[in-house]
């Protein structure tokens, strides 16, 4: 296993291991030039391998869940490792967050990254054809890490690749997020069963505890009377985003420290996840991640596609190259 460190202009320094593709460490300055590392994690390469929380991971073949880990293509029926209750979750018990992808750097003009290739076999957790998958990490001296995912198969597949790293804005270690301000440019979750399944349907956010189309503190309403914060004992969903093409969807900032996270992604949704299933991980120099003490966003095509037939189309099909950007960009204030 190797790690490697990426440094801008700025001092803004990331780590990554060819370990499932995983951000151990992202240090960022404050509103006063003080760093911190933003990104829940581990110490030990092992508690990464043992882990069920995904902590800085890429994820493969399929961010989020699919029913029962079923899905038919094209006459097929196909079955997947069911590692979360009934549902498949995250690729599977073996998924892109638990392999050695190759790794090569690279620097100039301003950038510096890591380039991470991965050969998924056939029949990989269930999944149908050789997927060809390669993902860039590239930091820029205007401090945004810019995530590039690549692929190409010799099957139709269904291909949905994220990246879940817990931010929390304050430093890794300093408690809970339910301060950070959260802004996500969408009309419309995708609700969810109990097993957090989507209906299919589109529920408007307006008058929800939902509604992040002003900046709102993640604590505000995040025990509101409503069906869904039940399901996802907090806020556990995917919004479809506004607009298309790269455009900024979500912004947060952390009042204390004055660190701003901005999301940029070319992909339809974002799951917004915050940390519910946190249970005391006993993480870097001794923190420990009680409930809520990171949030995810992580860009993506919506759970459970390919069995719902009026959502955006996940399968990649061969000659066709899947190719989706995603940029979060660093920087910090006082409002
Ligand atoms: C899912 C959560 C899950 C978490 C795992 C999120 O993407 O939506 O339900 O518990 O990943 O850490």
């Amino acid at each position: 296993m190797q790690t490697y460190t990426l440094k801008n202009a700025n001092g803004i320094e990331l780590r990554a291991t060819n370990y499932g593709g995983i951000i151990t460490s992202l240090k960022t300055p404050d509103a006063d030039g003080n760093m911190a590392d933003i990104v829940l994690g581990f110490d030990d390469l092992q508690s990464y391998a043992d882990q069920s929380v995904y902590f800085g991971a890429l994820i493969g073949r399929y961010g989020n869940r699919i029913a029962e880990g079923r899905f038919e293509l094209n006459g097929e029926s196909y079955q997947l490792t069911v590692n979360d209750g009934p549902n498949h979750l995250h690729g599977g018990d073996r998924g892109f967050h638990k392999v050695v992808w190759d790794a090569e750097t690279f620097e100039g003009n301003g950038e510096r990254g890591i380039v991470f290739t991965y050969t998924s076999e056939d029949g990989e957790e269930g999944y149908p054809g050789t997927l060809q998958t390669r993902v860039t990490y590239t930091l820029t001296d205007d401090d945004e890490l810019i995530l590039d995912y690549e692929a190409t198969t010799d099957q139709a597949t269904p291909i949905n690749l994220t990246q879940h790293t817990y931010f929390n804005l304050a430093g890794h270690d300093s408690g809970d997020i339910l301060g950070h301000e959260l802004m996500i440019d969408s009309d419309h979750i995708t609700p969810v069963d109990e097993t957090l399944i989507p209906t299919g349907e589109l529920m408007p956010v307006e008058n929800t505890a939902f509604d992040f189309r002003q900046a709102t503190a993640i604590g505000d309403r995040i025990d509101a009377d409503h069906p869904q914060i039940a399901f996802g004992q907090g806020y556990d969903h995917n919004y479809a985003l506004n607009g298309s093409g790269l455009r900024l969807v979500a912004s947060v900032y952390e009042p204390t420290s004055g660190r701003v996270l901005e999301v940029l992604t070319e992909e339809p949704g974002v799951q917004f996840y915050s940390g519910n299933f946190l249970a005391g991980e006993a993480g870097k120099g001794g923190a420990v991640y009680n409930i809520r003490s990171g949030f995810c966003l992580e860009t993506q095509h919506y759970p459970d596609s390919p069995n719902q037939p009026n959502f955006p189309s996940t399968i990649l099909e061969p000659g066709d190259t899947y190719q989706t950007r995603t940029i979060y960009k660093f920087s910090a204030e006082r409002r």
